[in-house]
C-alpha cells in the first residue's frame, strides 16, 4: 500500500501551511490530497482584496494570497499535491481516496485534517414557502459569479450579515444587480466592521438588524420575500411583516466545520465549535490525527488559518519523529460570554495562544482568566462575535496552574 509520513486532507490555506510546517520541522514525505483541480480552497473564489495583511504586509486577493503561500512550497520535492481526489474515509491512519483512477487506500504515520467548512443551507433555518429557483447560499452565488461568470439574480435580497453575505452585496452590485437590503437576525452584524463600511455603507445598501426572512414567494422563480422584525428574544413580531419584491435571495446564515470524515472515526467533537476537540498541539482525541483551519473552528482572517496550519504541521512532524512532549493536561472551561475556546486543553511548559469568540457585543470589558495558580484580567475596549479573539499566556504564567483554566467576560 502507498505510504507517507504525513497525509494532509484539503489543500486550502490551512493544508498548504500544514504541509510547510511539517517540512520545516523535519518531514520529507508529505502528501496533500485535494478534491478540486487546484490548491487554495475557498480563496480561489474570493477575488476581493483584504487577504494577507498580517502574513505578507499586503492586501492581496484570495487567489493572490493562495499563490504567494503556495510559492513557498511549490518546488519542494518533499511535498506532493494530488488533485481531483476525494478522501471518502479514514480508518485508523489509512485513508480511502476516490479519483478518476478509482478507489485506493493510502497509509500515513500521521494525518492533518484541513477540510474547511460548508455553508448552512436554507433547510437549516426553517423558512416558509416553495422551493422556487432563485434561492442560493452566498458562497454558491460567489462561486458561480467569480469562477463561472454567471450572475444568479438581478434584484437581490441577502439574509445574514456574515462576511460572505456582505462581500456578495458589494460584488452583485458591482456586476449590475440591485441589492435591496441585507437582513440580520441579531441586533448586531456578524461581519467584520470593515466589510460593513466597504460593502454596505459605501453602496447605500440598507442593513435591517433584528430582522429575518419569514417566507419566500414564487412558483417557479422567486418573486418576493416577507421580511419580519424580531424582538430582543429573537421572537418574530406579528404585524411587522413587509413584502419585498426580488428575484434572488442569498443566504449567509452560518458556516459549519466539515468534519464528517473524523466524526465517523470517533474523534471527539466540540458541540460549541462543531470541530474536533484538540490540545495545544492541534492533536485530536485520536492519536496522530490533527486538525486546523476552518474545519477546526471558523476563522475570520486567512492569516490566522495559515499560522494555525503551520503549527499543526509542526506538531504532526513532532509526532511522527517521536518528539511530541507530554505531561499534565489542563482543560479550558468557558462561561459568561465566551462561546468557545481553542485549544480545548493544553500542556504547560511553553507560551501558548488561545483563540475564542464571544457570544454577544461587549463594550468596555475584561477577559477574566482564572484557575488554581492563575488569576488574570485582560482589558478590552470592545469585542464583537464576528471577530476571533486571541490571548497569549506566557509559560511562566501557566507554570503553577493545575486542573482547569476558566475563561469569562466581565463587564
Ligand atoms: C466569502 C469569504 C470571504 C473571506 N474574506 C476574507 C478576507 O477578506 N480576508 C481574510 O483574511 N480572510 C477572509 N476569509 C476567510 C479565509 O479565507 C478562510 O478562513 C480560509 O481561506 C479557510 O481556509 P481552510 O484551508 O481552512 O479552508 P478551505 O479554503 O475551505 O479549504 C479546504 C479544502 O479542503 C478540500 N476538501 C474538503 N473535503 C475534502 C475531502 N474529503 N477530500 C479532499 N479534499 C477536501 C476543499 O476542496 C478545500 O480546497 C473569507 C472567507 C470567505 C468564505
Amino acid at each position: 500500500m502507498e505510504r507517507h509520513q504525513l497525509v494532509v486532507i484539503g489543500g486550502g490555506s490551512a493544508g498548504i501551511a500544514a504541509a510547510l510546517g511539517a517540512y520545516e520541522n523535519g518531514l520529507t514525505d508529505i502528501l496533500v490530497i485535494e478534491r478540486e483541480a487546484e490548491y487554495g480552497g475557498i480563496l480561489q473564489q474570493c477575488i476581493h482584496n483584504g487577504f494577507g495583511l498580517h502574513t505578507f504586509n499586503e492586501e492581496l486577493s484570495g487567489p493572490a494570497y493562495a499563490e504567494k503561500y503556495y510559492d513557498l512550497i511549490k518546488d519542494n520535492e518533499c511535498i506532493r499535491f494530488v488533485y481531483e481526489t476525494v478522501v471518502t474515509k479514514i480508518d485508523d491512519k489509512i485513508v480511502t481516496v476516490q479519483s478518476k483512477e478509482g478507489l485506493r487506500q493510502i497509509a500515513a504515520d500521521a494525518i492533518v485534517l484541513s477540510t474547511g467548512c460548508r455553508e448552512r443551507p436554507a433547510g437549516a433555518i426553517g423558512m416558509k414557502g416553495n422551493r422556487c429557483e432563485g434561492v442560493y447560499t452566498a458562497g454558491t452565488a460567489q462561486k458561480y459569479l467569480n469562477k463561472e461568470g454567471f450572475l444568479v439574480g438581478k434584484k437581490v435580497f441577502i439574509l445574514g450579515s456574515g462576511d460572505i453575505g456582505l462581500i456578495m452585496a458589494r460584488r452583485m452590485t458591482l456586476e449590475g444587480a440591485k441589492v435591496i437590503g441585507v437582513a440580520e437576525l441579531q441586533p448586531y452584524s456578524n461581519g467584520l466592521a470593515r466589510n460593513i463600511k466597504q460593502c454596505l455603507e459605501d453602496f447605500d445598501i440598507p442593513l435591517y438588524l433584528s430582522h429575518t426572512v419569514e417566507s419566500v414567494h414564487g412558483s417557479s422563480r422567486l418573486e418576493s420575500i416577507t421580511l419580519i422584525e424580531v424582538d430582543d428574544h429573537l421572537k418574530k413580531i406579528e404585524g411587522s411583516e413587509q413584502e419585498i419584491e426580488c428575484d434572488c435571495l442569498l443566504l449567509s446564515v452560518g458556516l459549519i466545520p466539515e468534519n464528517t470524515l473524523i466524526e465517523e472515526l470517533g474523534v471527539k467533537i466540540d458541540p460549541r465549535t462543531r470541530g474536533a476537540v484538540v490540545d495545544d498541539r492541534y492533536m485530536s482525541s485520536v492519536e496522530g490525527i490533527f486538525a486546523c483551519g476552518n474545519t477546526l473552528h471558523v476563522h475570520d482572517l486567512v492569516d490566522y488559518v495559515s499560522i494555525e496550519g503551520r503549527k499543526a504541521g509542526k506538531s504532526a512532524a513532532d509526532y511522527v519523529l517521536g518528539r511530541l512532549s507530554d505531561g499534565e493536561v489542563i482543560t479550558n472551561s468557558v462561561s459568561n460570554g465566551v462561546s468557545y475556546m481553542v485549544p480545548q486543553s493544553f500542556h504547560k511548559g511553553r507560551d501558548l495562544e488561545f483563540m475564542f469568540r464571544v457570544n454577544r457585543v461587549f463594550k468596555e470589558c475584561s477577559i477574566h482568566v482564572y484557575g488554581q495558580g492563575l488569576d488574570k484580567k485582560i482589558r478590552k475596549l470592545g469585542i464583537v462575535p464576528s471577530e476571533m479573539q486571541k490571548v497569549m499566556l506566557k509559560k511562566e504564567e501557566l507554570e503553577g496552574l493545575t486542573g482547569e483554566l476558566n475563561w469569562e467576560v466581565v463587564e
